[in-house]
């Protein structure tokens, strides 16, 4: 599953209102080593992408709400269009500076 546009560029919007803009990977090499770090072990401060964080909690929630027959809808349609649940993109934002501020201290 993936966010549309429309809704990705959302989720960016609200992780910088939310402060954390400058905790985005500064480009796809970045992006990618941080992915890999994260999927090697725990989420920490050198591995930290907000907004992919974000968007796999959003990820989990569409999963949980899962009935058989959305299985196909996996491959392709964005979650927050397919449950329409624009909340989603707010929550997803806080969580994700909530984890920070969690590892940041720890
Ligand atoms: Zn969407």
């Amino acid at each position: 599953m993936k966010l549309c546009k429309a809704h990705w560029d959302k989720l960016v919007e609200a992780i910088q209102a939310d402060g954390l803009g400058e905790l985005v990977p500064p480009g796809p090499l970045e992006f990618a080593r941080r992915r890999h770090s994260r999927m090697e072990g725990a989420v920490t401060v050198d591995n930290f992408d907000p907004v992919a964080i974000a968007n796999d909690l959003i990820s989990i929630w569409a999963a949980n709400g899962l009935r058989p027959r959305d299985l196909q809808w996996l491959i392709g349609s964005c979650p927050i269009c397919y449950f329409d649940m624009p909340q989603w993109i707010e929550k997803a934002s806080h969580d994700s500076g909530e984890l920070w501020q969690k590892i940041r201290s720890a």
